[in-house]
């Protein structure tokens, strides 16, 4: 068995709104040479999806809504009312072949379930994927199918494994957490900066689940200007107690990176020591308490080039067990392709330089606000033991 693989396909590019959209598929061939030119990502690792069929979509998706995307996706042209489904605005904007690249995006995800469920590979990670906002008949936040329900769907139905979602993103995983809300085969948990500062407004610690799924779900809403230590304080209190009691047969996760300090979308302080750190750690528990099975997906990240690339590159080699010194510099030949595209003098070194780090403003309120977010936590699931230490 191979160690870990990586879906990749070019047409993952063709997931573009438009030029000038920040939610921008060249950071995923931006990663894609920089993990070859580290020598990372050897040919042997890479696999190439297919796109998703109407009947898989459907497992997370109304058959109108598919429906109207494939009609819009041929002309690349708005109709009316379609605002209303959250097509057509200024975060979703209408595009000739959008069909094609969303499914493909998801097709990439149900590939990585495919290798897992077949037992061909432990760890599968799928950048293109992550696109946790978009609901059962309507999209949001530049996720058009919602690629991670459908194959947890699909995980569900050809094996019954129980199955951890984390979500690491800035914004929280709302699509998913609806999608799961009453199935208590799922737990869904999502660390974001909280909802009452940025999209989609949801997360909140009150959000547990419903029926009997009320207690699946749990929601970290962190405080705007979170650090990295403050942020893995909140991770490593609640995710391996999670995964002891929960006993995961799988995990899947997601990685958006749009929660460090340069990011333009969401306000959280984040640097590339959170995302060595957090895949790092989850590899561990995965292994202890998940029998080594692991889905990862990419997610938001608004640097195209100066933050995602190195940000993913980095849970890529975590992920496939490839040891990376933390004086690693990023190769000249990638700087000679990519600079050109960057307006700003893109990092020469993998790992952030800790000179760079902005000193945070408020950092006392910041770190007692997510301890006071834990407390709450600590009493709403009192038998995870979250406020003993470890
Ligand atoms: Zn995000």
């Amino acid at each position: 068995m191979v160690p870990a693989l990586f879906v990749y396909d070019e047409a993952f590019l063709d997931y573009e709104f438009h030029p000038d959209h920040p939610f921008n598929p060249k950071r995923l061939k931006a990663t894609y040479d920089l993990a070859k030119g580290l020598g990372l990502l050897q040919a042997d690792r890479v696999v190439s999806p297919e796109a998703a069929s109407s009947e898989l979509l459907s497992l997370a998706h109304s058959p109108h809504y598919i429906d109207l995307v494939q009609r819009l996706s041929q002309t690349g042209k708005k109709t009316h009312g379609i605002e209303r489904l959250g097509l057509g605005t200024d975060d979703n904007p209408v595009f000739a072949g959008m069909h094609e690249a969303a499914s493909l995006a998801v097709g990439g995800t149900i590939k990585a379930a495919q290798e897992l469920v077949n037992g061909s590979a432990q760890r599968v990670l799928n950048l293109a994927g992550g696109l946790h906002h978009a609901g059962r008949g309507h999209a949001s936040g530049f996720c058009i199918y919602n690629d991670l329900v459908v194959a947890m769907r699909f995980i569900q139905r050809e094996t019954g494994w129980r199955i951890l979602y984390v979500d690491t993103d800035a914004h929280h995983g709302d699509g998913v957490q609806d999608a799961f809300y009453d199935d208590p085969q799922v737990f869904v948990l999502s660390l974001h900066e909280s909802g009452q500062f940025l999209f989609p407004g949801t997360g909140s610690v009150e959000e547990i689940g419903t029926g009997d799924g009320q207690g699946t779900t749990l929601n970290v809403p962190l405080a705007p200007a979170t650090d990295d230590d403050s942020w893995l304080e909140a991770f490593s209190t609640i995710v391996p107690r999670v995964m002891e009691r929960f006993q995961p047969d799988i995990v899947v996760s997601q990685h958006g990176c749009d929660s460090h300090y340069r990011d333009p979308l969401a306000d959280l302080c984040a640097s590339t020591r959170l995302y060595d750190a957090v895949p790092r750690l989850l590899s561990q528990w995965v292994d202890a308490y998940a029998n080594g099975r692991w889905l990862a997906t990419g997610g938001g990240g608004y640097q195209v080039l100066s933050v995602v690339p190195r940000a993913w590159t980095i849970l890529w080699a975590q992920m496939s067990r490839q040891a990376i010194a933390p004086d690693t510099a990023i190769p000249e030949e990638w700087l000679a392709a990519w600079q050109p595209e960057s307006v700003t003098q893109l990092p020469r070194g993998l790992f952030d330089d800790p000179r760079d780090y902005p000193r945070i403003r408020d950092h006392h309120r910041m770190l007692a606000a997510n301890r006071a977010t834990l407390k709450e936590i600590a009493a709403r699931f009192p038998a995870y033991g979250f406020d003993s230490p470890a």
